[in-house]
């Protein structure tokens, strides 16, 4: 099968957004082995819009748009694809009623108008419920294609694109028909993958972190040059991740493939990995908390709550977080975390003193197992040259428990972050998680 999207929006084409279902969609059809051999961006434009859509028609079995589906005037999408279709629209009563229920939860106010042509269907559509916003994603078959019709914010993009168009077009491949129509090559459709060439793909994503790109390249540099499995190394905010990609005739056959090769990693580099496909660093650490009955409470300065929001992005979290205090200035670090105003006067808020202070604080005032903190200069303003932008304070207290002695530990790391204001605060953020996880591990 081979797939294409068609981005539909002249914002776009103005580079005023990035194309983020584009790339969303094309990991998608990566995964289930749909080749993908173009792309087309167009804008709201009746006309050049219908040409996209007939060229897509003209080379690929399935078709996949975004965008265009709203109430407006310039919302031209299900009209265009219905009209080179060949297909009629019609109206679908349940959908308008479930739009206005939609409107109405969220407080929106109904315009008879805008609902009705919201819910004109293809004839024959399959509609995929929208669980985020009023427009739903429709599925059309006609003249041997497929064709899905998605709205543009990314959002309900995809999630319609992971929660039902991923599931139908799964079935369709291994029903084995060759495009859209789904048994048109008569019952034999059960080994039709094998039969029309297809390929069956398998991704597994290997996560690193506490270790550079290059260390990591060096360590697997003769599977990054093999060529099935692939393996290739991606690199994302103090992360390493090694991407195996195998193809076979079998779906087994893949995943075996990949999970020989990721077994080799393993072999190689398993004290650096912290998770593998979706899993966070964030979850890793909380697992880590979780499996010994430790709770953390986190006081951030810099990263004025990303390291909170972080560890609170991970379902469950609630076991083993207790707070987050965001103490930016230096009344709030004395008065909310104790920290001594001499400490701050004579070595500064962004010093190993105070980041010490607010992590032993911050344990002490929750009562949490391990207390977090970081202090630091996000930039671009405020750096000297003893204290240059980027230089980050991260502090770790626990208790220890060890043969012989019980009591506080209280570690302090320093680093010198690069970069803009952002990424000083992302990577610092992510730094106390990657000293956390090695902590935790010990
Ligand atoms: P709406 O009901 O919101 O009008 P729609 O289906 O008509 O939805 P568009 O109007 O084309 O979609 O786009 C809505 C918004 O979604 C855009 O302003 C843009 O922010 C975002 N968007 C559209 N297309 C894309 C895309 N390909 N990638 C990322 N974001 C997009
Ligand atoms: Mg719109």
């Amino acid at each position: 099968m081979i797939g294409e999207i068609v981005s539909i929006g002249t914002e776009l084409l103005l580079g005023q957004i990035t194309n983020t279902n584009a790339r969303f969609l094309a990991q998608m059809l990566a995964e289930l082995g749909i080749d993908a051999y173009f792309q087309q961006v167009v804008g709201d434009n009746r006309g050049r819009l219908e040409d996209a859509i007939r060229l897509a028609l003209s080379r690929s079995d399935l078709v996949v748009t975004s965008g265009g589906l709203g109430p407006t005037e310039d919302d031209l999408t299900k009209e265009v694809v219905c009209e080179v279709l060949g297909v009629p629209l019609i109206e679908d009563r349940d959908l308008g009623r479930s739009i206005v229920q939609v409107l109405d939860r969220h407080g929106a106010p109904v315009f008879a108008a805008a609902v009705s042509k919201q819910s004109m269907v293809p004839e024959g559509a399959t509609v995929l419920p929208n669980p985020v916003g009023t427009a739903p994603g429709l599925l059309v078959e006609a003249s041997g294609r497929l064709v899905a019709l998605l709205p543009g914010p990314p959002a309900e993009f995809e999630s319609i694109a992971r929660l039902h168009l991923l599931p139908a077009l799964r079935d369709r491949l291994e029903a084995g028909g060759p495009v859209g129509v789904q048994g048109a090559d008569g019952g034999e459709g059960a080994d039709g993958g094998a039969r029309h060439g297809r390929q069956y793909l398998f991704t597994r994503v290997v996560k690193l972190c506490a270790i550079g790109e290059p260390a990591v390249e060096d360590a697997v540099r003769d599977l990054i040059h093999s060529s099935n499995p692939t393996v290739a190394p991606l690199v994302a905010v103090g992360e390493t991740h090694l991407r195996v990609t195998a193809k076979a005739a079998d779906a087994d056959q893949a995943r075996d493939l990949v999970d020989r090769t990721v077994r080799v990693i393993e072999e190689r580099l398993g004290e650096y990995i912290f998770g593998y496909d979706a899993d966070s660093l964030a979850k890793a650490v909380g697992a880590l908390l979780k499996a010994k009955g430790l709770s953390l409470a986190v006081a951030e300065s810099l990263t004025g709550g990303l390291v909170g929001h972080l560890l609170t992005d991970v379902p469950g979290s609630s076991d083993y977080f207790d707070r987050d205090v965001v103490a930016y200035s230096n009344r709030a670090k004395t008065e909310v975390l104790g920290v001594s105003p001499e400490t701050i006067a004579r070595h500064g808020a962004v010093s190993e003193e105070t980041a010490r202070e607010m992590a032993t604080g911050v344990r002490r005032m929750s009562g949490a197992d391990v207390g977090v903190a970081l202090t630091g200069i996000a930039g671009p303003g405020g750096g000297t040259p003893e204290k240059p932008v980027g230089l980050v304070y991260i502090a770790v207290a626990r208790s220890v428990t060890g043969r012989e002695t019980s009591g506080l530990d209280v570690s302090c790391h320093r680093v010198i972050f690069s970069g803009e204001r952002w990424l000083v605060k992302r990577r610092a953020a992510h730094r106390a998680l990657t000293l956390l996880w090695r902590l935790l591990q010990a």
